[in-house]
């Protein structure tokens, strides 16, 4: 029987209020099926990291309950519940000497979410975190529990499905031996050569983030290294930080993972923000785009052109790199691209007008929104067609259809 549960109020930062009526905690496979056949408006809830009504609904089911963290025998593969986050999934893998080969800014948020959603960390090789998935158990709004794997015929479209085709109650991801990671941050990256040294930046470590406020002031950039790594000189003309930086300037880096190039536990070097502290600013909203690798100088650019437009609203902005994948629904799908994302100050529409400046200036290279991030406008998928035939076939009483699918996934 699932357990009564309060449904979240709103999201992390505060900025988006929910509408839920009615919230679940299943406690087995069968209390999701049974809320699959007698509910609707349904949404599953994971850590409410994400910026915009996506995670909304009318009954929340509350996946608290789904906490497996179980690496296989062979070391290749770990099953986790549809409820923990990466940091319970970097808890569970220590024992056994085992590491996911990326992860994003921060451990705190739950991998069913962040899986939905295609959400990344940085990488020239890195594909986002969706693509670390082998299989999903999901229960479909048909009410059936299907495992999807890898090389199956839905497996492309069911990854990355934005909570739109059922509750995914367990993954298998991908798992690598353990091995010490070191970050160093450089800093007076001149901003008038960010665009022109997009690759040589990238090129420097197996995760590269380049933190700037388009204001004209220097950039930084943070470089994260796996032991074993090809050690690439750094470029004399930037400066290692002696002191612990955070992302957003004036903020104590007492958030952050260890710098300075102290090698250390991979989950404490990936991320930029330690479990247990509050990562980024918390009073914030966010946006991000995507645009194909070869278009990153000009749209560097475009975005130095409107620095002045949305420096009101900019806490800071972060430049990464991601490897293209085939999941229908990533904003990677069949294209490296540069990610692009802006920590917004809260206030009243800030946010929102910076990224109506945002995406005027980056329509000409196609850009894709982050689907998590706030955002007025998407392009159409390549594969949208194919996701709707298959979320008609998986939720065919439209279970899980809320505001921001009709309106993103759903309208033309
Ligand atoms: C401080 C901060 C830093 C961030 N850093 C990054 C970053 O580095 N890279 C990046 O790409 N993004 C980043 N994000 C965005 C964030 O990773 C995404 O928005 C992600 O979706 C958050 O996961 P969540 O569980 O909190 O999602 P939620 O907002 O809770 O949910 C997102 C979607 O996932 C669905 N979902 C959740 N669990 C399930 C389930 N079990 N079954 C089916 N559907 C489910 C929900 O229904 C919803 O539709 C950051 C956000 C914050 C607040």
């Amino acid at each position: 029987m699932s357990e009564p549960a309060v449904a979240p109020p709103r999201n992390w930062s505060g900025t988006v209020s929910y509408g839920f009526r009615e919230a679940s905690r299943p406690t087995s496979l069968d209390d999701v099926r049974r809320l699959v056949e007698t509910e609707r408006g349904l949404r599953a809830v994971g850590s409410g990291h994400s910026f915009n009504d996506l995670a909304d609904g009318e009954h929340a089911i509350v996946m608290d309950r789904f906490t497996d963290v179980t690496p296989a025998a062979d070391h290749t593969v770990v099953r986790v519940g549809g409820g923990v986050t990466y940091a319970d999934v970097a808890l569970g893998l220590r024992p056994h000497g085992l590491a996911l080969a990326n992860l994003a800014s921060l451990p705190h948020i739950s991998v069913a979410g962040a899986v939905a959603t295609a959400t990344h960390g940085s990488g020239r090789d890195a594909g986002n975190l969706a693509t670390h998935v082998r299989a999903l158990e999901l229960v479909t709004g048909a009410g059936d529990v299907r495992t999807v794997r890898r090389g199956d015929a839905d497996f492309a479209g069911a990854v990355v499905s934005l909570g739109a085709l059922g509750v995914v109650t367990a993954l298998e991801l991908d798992v690598e031996d353990e091995r010490p990671w070191s970050q160093t941050v450089l800093l007076g990256l001149p901003e008038d050569e960010i665009g022109t040294r997009l690759d040589e930046l990238h090129a420097l470590a197996r995760s590269v983030s380049i933190f700037t406020r388009w204001d004209g002031s220097p950039a930084r950039v943070w470089l994260k290294r796996r032991e074993g790594d090809a050690d690439v000189p750094l470029p004399t003309d930037l400066q290692s930080a002696t002191r612990e930086q955070h992302p957003i300037d004036g903020l104590d880096p007492v958030h952050c993972t260890p710098q300075l190039g102290e090698p250390g536990w991979w989950a404490d070097r990936v991320p930029h923000f330690r479990t247990g502290f509050m990562p980024s600013s918390g009073d914030e909203s966010q946006s991000e785009y995507h645009v194909a690798r070869h278009h990153g100088a000009a749209a560097v650019q475009a975005l130095r052109d409107v620095g002045p437009a949305i420096a009101e609203a900019l806490q800071t902005a972060e430049i990464r790199a991601v490897a293209g994948d085939d999941l229908w629904l990533s904003p990677q799908h069949g294209q490296d691209t540069w990610a692009f994302h802006f920590t917004w100050f809260s206030g009243e529409g800030l946010a929102a007008r910076a990224a109506a400046v945002l995406e005027e200036a980056l329509a000409p290279f196609d850009a894709r929104p982050h689907w998590g991030k706030l955002h007025h406008h998407a392009p159409r998928p390549e594969r949208i067609e194919d996701f709707r035939a298959l979320r008609t076939r998986l939720d065919p009483d439209d279970r899980f259809v809320n505001d921001w699918v009709r309106r993103v996934l759903l309208t033309d």
